[in-house]
């Protein structure tokens, strides 16, 4: 998969013990040093996941009209009339008539009646149910802790194995992004899933370092249809604020099984990337799919011939809402301007923090954007940006050496040849993160 053009491994908090991360870390550093990439690791948190508890033989079949018990606070193997849900706060969480889906939504409950500790509900939508699959309460947040102490402690265990970014599942508001900001240093993604976070989208985009379009949830939480309009409106919100974009789930659906995806979901994947998404992530093709190299092989091919149709000369204009109290967005701002006036061969970027590699990025010049950084773990992190391709540097404060120490760089990776004329940027002072304020034009 490395080989084929994966740049983020994301690993699913929500399912795997602690040892097989570990291990799925170790194997991921090795294909990439083998591969000679740069790839980064995600550590995905369940959040406030509310899942089944265990069922007798491990799958059941619900029909419309049967009669299903919620057991709150338990933990007991789970049959047709009655199932285990772990919260114990489930009955103070929903009222009559609601609805709670189970299986990612395919199959869906009325509540009927709430007693202390159960609920009971009518199956209205039925079908196969397996062991500690999820449930969704659409809408309802009640008594739901933002974030779980259980993700802390993932939180410190990631930290301990060297992921690189991490995920926040089911956020609602900026404050639970926020919140886990004390805890660690590592980049945050806010996962928008939840109706309340797609109205206060644009405050948590602000609060978070990334963020992802987390259509499975979101499917079930927002009505279905409502999907598209809102991953075009978080997509178009993220390039505004320079925030890279992953935009999540079944874009390859057909390939867990098939060996070529159906034209629909091609079609899906350039639309993303029309609609100015960074990433296009891969869930069930890749975690226990027949082909999974096949599928990350054919989103790179997708991408690569969207790429050559973007609307780049409005992008670099109207994408990035750019920040008058801030220089560097201007100087990412006029470097892309003058990559494509001038025919610059690439974009030389050296980067402590990888913001410049972000705001650059964002931007979406038409040239190759080369970031160069001293540190190992921003080198990954680019590249989950749009269009970047990291290297490593070694850190210099004087700014002349720097411009000069990038282009040699540059000659070193074979990213230039000698006498390619390029931009690059610089921090003044140098050697401080967030100081890009200075922009240069080169012949190599
Ligand atoms: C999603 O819901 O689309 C998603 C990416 O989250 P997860 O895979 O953790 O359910």
């Amino acid at each position: 998969m490395v080989e084929a053009g994966l740049d983020v491994a994301r690993l699913n908090f929500s399912h795997g013990t602690r040892e097989e991360h570990a291990e799925n870390v170790r194997r991921v550093r090795e294909a990439a040093s083998r591969a000679g990439r740069a790839v980064a690791i995600l550590q995905d948190l369940p959040g406030p996941k509310l899942r089944i508890g265990p069922l007798r033989d491990d799958l059941i079949d619900l029909r419309p009209g049967d009669q299903l018990t919620l057991a709150c606070g338990e933990e007991e193997p789970g049959d047709e009339e009655r199932i285990s849900i772990s919260w114990p706060g489930l009955p103070s969480a929903v009222d009559a008539n609601d609805v709670i889906y189970l299986a990612d939504g395919r199959i869906r409950l009325r509540v009927q009646a709430v007693r202390d500790g159960e609920v009971d509900t009518l199956v209205e939508i039925g079908g196969a149910l397996a062991s500690r699959q999820g449930l969704n309460l659409p809408g309802s947040t009640r008594g739901l802790p933002a974030v779980p102490h259980e993700d802390l402690e993932l939180l410190r265990f990631g930290e301990s194995i060297g992921v690189d970014l991490v995920a926040l599942s089911f956020v609602r508001e900026p404050g639970d992004v926020t919140e886990v900001r004390k805890h660690t240093r590592i980049p945050l993604i806010a996962k928008i899933e939840k109706p309340q976070a797609v109205a206060q989208a644009e405050e948590i985009i602000r609060a978070a370092d990334c963020v992802m379009v987390a259509r499975g949830d979101l499917g079930i939480e927002l009505p279905i249809e409502d999907v598209p309009v809102v991953q075009k409106r978080l997509l178009a919100l993220a390039g505004q604020l320079a925030r890279p974009s992953i935009t999540a789930t079944q874009m390859l659906d057909s390939m867990v099984a098939s060996s070529r995806p159906t034209r629909a979901e091609v079609t899906d994947v350039a639309n993303a990337i029309l609609d100015g998404t960074d990433a296009v992530m891969l869930s069930q093709e890749t975690a226990v799919g027949a082909h999974p190299v096949e599928a990350v092989a054919m989103l790179a091919s997708i991408a690569e011939r969207t790429e050559r149709e973007l609307p780049y000369e409005r992008w670099n204009e109207e994408r990035v809402r750019r920040d008058a109290r801030d220089p560097a967005y201007t100087v990412a701002h006029s470097a892309c301007e003058a990559a494509r006036d001038l025919g610059l061969a690439a974009l030389l970027v050296p980067t402590l923090s990888g913001r410049s590699a972000r705001l650059i990025s964002a931007h979406r010049p038409e040239v190759p954007i080369y970031a160069l950084s001293p540190g190992r773990e921003t080198v990954r992190r680019c590249g989950l940006m749009w269009g970047v391709e990291a290297g490593s540097m070694p850190r210099c404060e004087v700014t002349e050496q720097l411009i000069r120490d990038a282009a040699q760089r540059a000659l070193e990776l074979g990213w230039v040849r000698r006498g390619d004329r390029v931009g690059i940027t610089a921090g003044l002072p140098s050697g401080r993160p967030g100081t890009t304020s200075l922009f240069q034009i080169q012949t190599v």
